[in-house]
């Protein structure tokens, strides 16, 4: 069993208020999709601090304990679209932190490069490990109006 716990800043905690975000709730969502994909019979717990950054893109510095999302998002025009952009860029990066920390992917998998990812072209949209993000993001907007 994966316990995982979000350390939230001061930014995060005004957002998921504002959002009506119940971090119980996320962390529920969290433990049980990490817990589906990776098994194990022992505890564990993992804390992970959350940190809101200015701009719109997300990051995730690999073997970190530590994920940053954007607080802003440049082609959302109703608070409701604003929540879920802000839900997926959160998950989205969480998920990286199970390929990092959880799968051990090595970070020399991650092959794109900045510009790629400014580009969104196929080496950055094609990447085995971004099409994993990109699946939870699918799934936190199915279940966006339960956390
Ligand atoms: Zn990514």
């Amino acid at each position: 069993m994966i316990v995982i716990k979000l350390k939230c800043d001061k930014k995060i905690r005004e957002r998921f208020k504002y959002y009506g975000i119940d971090r119980r709730k996320l962390e529920n969502f969290l433990m049980l999709h990490t817990n589906n994909l990776v098994k194990t019979r022992k505890w564990w717990v993992h804390e992970i601090k959350v940190k809101g950054i200015a701009g719109a893109s997300s990051q995730y510095f690999w073997n970190e304990d530590e994920i940053e999302i954007a607080l802003q998002c440049s082609e959302c025009s109703t608070k409701k679209q604003r929540r879920i952009y802000f839900l997926q860029s959160l998950v989205h990066e969480y998920r990286h932190w199970i390929q990092a920390q959880l799968q051990r992917v090595a970070e020399k998998k991650i092959t794109y490069t900045e510009k790629d990812v400014e580009e969104r072209n196929a080496n950055y949209s094609k990447n085995k490990y971004e099409l994993e993000c990109a699946e939870w993001e699918k799934i936190v907007e199915r279940f966006n109006e339960f956390i």
